[in-house]
């Protein structure tokens, strides 16, 4: 079987060099042939959205469009409808067939709320899901919800090798450079009108200025 393709969803409101650290190093660790970054659509519970989706699609390509091993997905932007990751996931398989190995990257804290996703045990038969370790937030089974600590137990792989023995279905958990960067506190720094620079790339912040963003909470 071939390198897996990693898959790397998230709201990206607005990326930063925690999710670019995410993708860069699982493509070493995971060893993958590159990462796919599809940015959600708008969440419909957010009202009118100070920032749209478009814009948070901006600001992933600006960041990423000098990495050859990274790709965009914007059908989610796209989509009229909320996309949960099960129906991207399906839409996928039909894209590159049921062959090839697809790894789902997320966060300690996203995978610790994969319960609450919709259909969310559907989406071991449709990727593999690796789950970085991030400030804060523990990757053992102990912490994790008790239907989750169990799937963890059942579908852990011993290492990254195994992504490739199986196209889904395993979990691994891999080590990345620990930095506490989240959206939220950048979102906070701009609305109070102080410095978010080296925390997110200067050409995402150069957007951002130019286009007045996250001015207030
Ligand atoms: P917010 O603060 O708005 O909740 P966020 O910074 O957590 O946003 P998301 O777009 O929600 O960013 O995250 C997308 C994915 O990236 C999730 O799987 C999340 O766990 C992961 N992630 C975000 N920041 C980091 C970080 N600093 N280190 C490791 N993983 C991260």
């Amino acid at each position: 079987m071939s390198e897996p393709l990693g898959l790397f969803g998230g709201t990206f409101d607005p990326v930063h060099f925690g999710h670019l650290r995410l993708a860069e190093e699982s493509i070493d660790h995971l060893d993958l042939a590159g990462v796919r970054w599809i940015p959600a659509g708008q969440p419909p519970h957010r009202g009118v959205p100070q920032v749209t989706a478009e814009q948070r699609l901006e600001m992933v390509r600006r960041s990423t469009a000098n990495n050859s091993k990274f790709s965009i997905d914007a059908s989610e932007v796209a989509a009229a409808a909320p996309s949960y990751t099960v129906h991207t996931l399906e839409r996928l398989r039909r894209e590159l067939g049921d062959g090839p190995s697809l790894v789902l990257l997320v966060g300690a804290d996203a995978f610790a709320g994969l319960p609450t996703w919709h259909r969310w045990r559907d989406i071991f038969a449709l990727a593999h899901v690796a789950v970085s370790h991030r400030p804060g937030f523990p990757v053992e089974a102990a912490s994790l919800p008790q239907d989750l600590a169990g799937e963890f137990a059942d579908r852990r792989l011993a290492d990254a090798a195994g992504l490739k023995q199986a196209p889904a279905g395993g979990i691994v958990t891999f080590a990345m450079t620990q930095l506490a960067i989240s959206a939220t506190q950048i979102r906070r720094l701009l609305a109070n009108g102080q410095s978010a620079r080296y925390l997110l790339p200067d050409g995402v912040l150069d957007y951002i200025q130019a286009n007045q963003l996250y001015k207030s909470t």
